[in-house]
């Protein structure tokens, strides 16, 4: 019998990809990096593959690294594998066209995602894959998570009789993270695909000192051009290869796969063409509103893209076609699926396959995972119905700039309304994607329901939102979208109401669960006015609970997650109360018993008690309140901020036009500070009558929470009275207060602060100079202090002393309130660099950690000072960063010496003194650095005198690297 499993794309496609293997060369890379660890802990905990023995899997220094441990171990007659995305699969690309080349068997699993351009992404479309289809690898696509555990193994079965290695692909985060009820292969089914007489080919292939040949030879002008001629036929033959593959598997499993799948009215006079989950969307939208005269072709083998098959996929009354490329492929005459479309069609034309050439628009759509609906499959569809329909359009998107995007009717949606569709609202690391994950288990594992779970994170590492999209339902849902039209919402952290639109896709008569801190008959009068409204409008019915008091009182701390979870059965309905109870139970039990029999009972105890504290509240039909959402920034911030930057963070990117968003990629600095998290509950409060003034506070605080000033006692005349202050614990320093101001909303909670006090109160046991308490007694007193200690000027850097931490700690950080991992250990020391050298930084940054905390959209964290110096930041790749350093260095050096011999030759008229001490000064310490920066100043004055009124050219160069005459610092980070 058929076992039916939840399971993710990249767990469905490693189980086949490693039962067929021998080696997996591996280096992680989102959203491919599943798989890799996967296979990582299947052979150290020693499972077989199909023939009974442990894969070896290596993990490299770079992909670049993987892709040649792979060349060199399928030359050596291993079956091998590997997996990547993006970037990484632009690193193996030289390897790639080697072992196309040498027609050797093998397939590299490839999540596919955005290649970094005017930004890096992790998230997913084909530019990866499309930058890879002129290596000779084939390229199969697959549309879903069942699609990509069967293509997987299709395509391990095919490259071994056709000897061309395969991509093969499936969409990033879409298809690699979608959770979903597929029907498992078995391991007989994967014996009944792999032919081991072909295997055995490929082992006699290999290089051997017992039958040595040379392989890989240079050549020449005379053979090179017909040598690489001489693959044509293993080409020719793929396709049919391919094909036959798919029919052996029809047969074994019972799914039937074509190369391209044709669906739709077979009459059909418009056709839309398209590969990856966008072509299930479709798919869906056809069967859900009929529209009239529509097919779809979902292209399963891209590569070696098969003409002859394409054609007898497309139903001969075709007038219209479309082509839908997930990629962007600037300055081409068309997306590259959209291209072989139309070479197919016209070369039909010519040699008399076909006698009417349809016409085919191209578009583009979904790049970094951007949604795919079916309002945005019949906008496609209405367009190809125009006398005039536009050529390379855009959708998803709004274009304001080259007006290349099509409308379409946001509102419109093909929900199964016989299914469960739930959202959840949650924080990073609060346990709610790891219940809803659990639920997708105990539904689709243990119930005849079908189940699909979807999980949206930002990237940032702290107090960033998760939105997990769970559908269930009695038939296979195949819905590569969010769920459009949810009948339960619900949100584990109250503030979260206050913020964004929590309820704004909800439908009708939808449930609404809320983790609320407030009593039922309190609730109401707490939250803002859209979201009463949604709820009276649309008949939600609202369901409370103070899960944080029942997970406490259970004692389980903070961990909410099995409380909500408990009331989304309770309340959903999915499965009858008490079989959910029994089978949260078990889950329970299967996932802490090896943390103890404590740690089940109580999370047993939060289950029985969720239900006993979970109400639902009557609506007032007479209260509303008058209060909108909180405001997303302030408005005194700049344009930018309030515009575009704030757009994001209430989660309305997806609306920001073309002309919003700068063309190259380059955006201001400091925008972190506009954002407040407010993360954590629990923040430190300073007892200035204990501080010793160490700076230990400060200097380990992650996240740049904490400030240290020191100031004459007159300032003091207009602070709040709440301001807290001491006199400063240094000799020479009369009248003069010291201050340590905590950021409140900025701060993570992560205690690092209190640990690194030395102080220990002798009277009070176990209170330190600086220890947490509750924020919301100190938060308005608290915003007031920071405001007032904010115009409080910070220390002149050329009085302070750089080698203490004390010193150093008066020095203004230039890099604030990093969205990283609450207590990261790295960011510390990223702040302290920023403190010392921020105003003349230079960063050259390696993507990582380091790239998303330092430069995550909507909000950065590099500032600059009121003089408008700081960091400048900038990302190459992963692998450069040393690199890209070192160019930073050259040019700056190479511009600050042409500076120097314009300022010594323009020294008879901008002054011989000022010239010899701009070209002469010592550039080391905060003073010297302030002197030049002082005299540089006083420079750009003269040189723009010299230009605008006597024309002077050399003038006009110098102002143009004027800059460069205070030393630049360059860092890798
Ligand atoms: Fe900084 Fe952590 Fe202390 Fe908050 S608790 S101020 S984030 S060190």
């Amino acid at each position: 019998m058929t076992e039916l499993r939840a399971l993710d794309g990249n767990e469905a496609v490693a189980r086949v990809a490693y039962a067929v293997s021998e080696i997996c060369s591996i280096y992680p890379i989102t959203p491919s990096s599943p798989m890799a660890e996967m296979a990582d802990v299947w052979s150290a905990s020693g499972k077989p593959n199909i023939w009974g023995q442990v894969p070896d899997i290596i993990e490299m220094q770079s992909e670049g690294g993987a892709a040649g441990t792979a060349h060199g171990a399928l030359q050596t007659g291993a079956l091998t594998t590997t997996f990547t995305a993006s970037q990484g699969l632009m690193l193996m690309l030289p390897n790639m066209y080697k072992i196309a080349g040498e027609l050797t068997p093998a397939v590299f699993h490839v999540a596919s995602r955005s290649l970094a351009a005017q930004a890096l992404s992790i998230f997913g479309d084909h530019q990866d894959v499309m930058a890879a289809r002129t290596t000779g690898f084939g390229l199969l696509a697959a549309s879903s998570v069942q699609a990509a555990q069967d293509l997987a193994l299709i395509s391990h079965a095919a490259t071994l009789e056709a000897r061309i290695p395969f991509i093969h692909f499936f969409d990033g985060f879409r298809t690699s993270h979608e959770v979903n009820k597929i029907e498992l292969l078995s391991e007989e089914q994967m014996h009944a695909m792999m032919d081991d007489g072909l295997i055995y080919e490929h082992r006699n292939r290999a290089l051997n000192p017992d039958n040595p040949f040379i392989r890989g030879t240079a050549q020449n002008p005379d053979v090179y051009f017909q040598g690489r001629e001489t693959v044509n036929r293993y080409y020719d033959a793929t396709p049919g290869i391919v094909d036959r593959a798919m029919g052996r598997f029809g047969e074994v499993t019972g799914r039937r796969y074509k190369l391209f799948d044709y669906h739709g009215d077979p009459d059909a006079e418009r056709v839309i063409v398209l590969m990856g989950s966008g072509a299930d969307t479709v798919t869906q939208t056809i069967d859900a509103l009929h529209p009239e005269g529509v097919g779809v072709v979902n292209v399963r083998l891209y590569r070696p893209f098969s003409a002859e098959h394409l054609l007898a996929a497309l139903p001969d009354t075709v007038k219209m076609v479309a082509v839908l490329d997930r990629t962007k492929e600037s300055g081409a005459s068309g997306e590259p699926l959209y291209q072989d479309v139309v070479t197919a069609l016209a070369e039909a034309i010519g040699n008399g396959a076909r006698t009417s050439m349809p016409r085919v628009i191209g578009g583009r759509y979904g790049l970094s995972s951007k949604e795919f609906t079916p309002a945005m499959v019949m906008a496609v569809i209405a367009e190809m119905e125009k006398p005039r329909p536009k050529q390379h359009f855009t959708v998803g998107i709004r274009d304001d700039v080259t007006h290349t995007s099509l409308d379409y009717d946001t509102g419109m949606h093909i929900e199964d309304t016989s299914a469960t569709r739930a959202i959840f609202y949650g924080m990073g690391s609060d346990g709610t994607v790891g219940a809803n994950k659990n639920s997708i288990k105990i539904i689709g594992e243990n119930t005849e329901l079908w189940a699909q779970g979807y999980f949206v994170y930002d990237s940032k590492k702290s107090g960033s939102r998760t939105v997990s999209h769970l559908r269930f339902g009695p038939d296979p849902i195949h819905a590569p979208y969010l769920v459009q039209s949810a009948n339960f919402i619900a949100c584990h952290k109250f503030d979260l109401v206050n913020k964004i639109e929590v309820l704004a896709d909800a439908c009708e008569g939808a449930v609404f669960l809320l983790n609320s801190p407030y009593p039922p008959d309190d609730v109401w009068d707490r939250l803002p006015r859209p979201v009463q409204q949604a709820i009276v409008d649309r008949g939600i019915h609202l369901h409370v609970i103070d899960a944080s008091r029942v997970a406490r009182n259970a004692g389980m701390g903070k961990r909410i997650n099995t409380v909500m979870q408990a009331c989304f059965f309770a309340l959903s309905g999915v499965l009858p109360r008490s079989e959910a109870i029994q089978q949260i139970k078990g889950a329970i039990e299967k996932t802490y018993k090896s943390k103890g029999q404590s740690v089940v009972e109580k999370n047993f105890a939060a289950v029985d008690a969720a239900l006993d504290h979970l109400h639902e509240v009557e609506i007032p039909t007479d209260r509303r309140s008058e209060r909108d959402l909180d405001a997303v920034v302030p408005n005194f911030a700049p344009d930018f901020v309030r515009e575009v930057t704030a757009q994001m963070m209430r989660g309305h990117g997806d609306e920001l036009p073309v002309s919003m968003l700068p063309a190259d990629g380059t955006y201001p600095s400091g925008t972190t500070r506009w954002e407040k998290s407010n993360v954590s509950d629990e923040v430190p409060l300073w007892r200035e009558d204990l501080c010793i003034q160490c700076g230990n506070c400060s200097f380990v605080c992650p996240h740049s929470v904490i400030r240290a000033k020191f100031f004459h006692a007159s300032a003091l005349k207009d602070a709040p009275r709440s301001f807290p202050s001491a006199a400063i614990s240094a000799r020479g320093f009369p009248e003069t207060r010291y201050s340590l101001q905590v950021y409140l909303e900025d701060c993570t909670g992560c205690k690092l602060c209190v640990e690194a006090c030395p102080v220990s109160c002798p009277d009070e046991p176990g209170v330190r100079a600086i220890n947490m308490t509750e924020k919301a007694p100190i938060l308005e007193e608290g915003r007031a202090n920071i405001e007032f200690f904010e115009s409080l000027p910070f220390t002149d850097r050329a009085k302070v002393d750089f080698s203490s931490v004390r010193g150093s700690q008066f020095l203004e950080p230039l890099f604030e309130f990093a969205g990283a991992c609450a207590g990261c250990g790295e960011t510390p020391y990223v702040r302290l660099l920023s403190q010392l050298f921020g105003p003349r930084l230079m960063v050259a940054n390696a993507t990582g950690c380091s790239s998303i905390y330092g430069g995550n959209l909507p909000t950065t964290p590099w500032a600059k000072n009121e003089e408008g110096s700081g960091p400048a930041w900038s990302n190459s790749l992963f692998e450069d960063n040393a690199e890209f350093g070192l160019g930073m260095r050259i040019a700056a050096d190479h511009h600050m010496a042409i500076a120097k011999g314009l300022v010594t030759e323009l020294a008879s008229k901008i002054g011989e003194e000022l010239a010899d001490k701009l070209v002469n000064s010592r550039q080391r310490v905060g003073s010297e650095i302030r002197a030049q920066r002082q005299r540089v100043s006083i420079l750009k004055e003269k040189l723009r005198q010299l230009r605008d009124e006597e024309g002077d050219d050399k003038a006009a160069a110098l102002l143009s690297i004027v800059d460069h005459l205070i030393r630049r610092s360059i860092w890798l980070v």
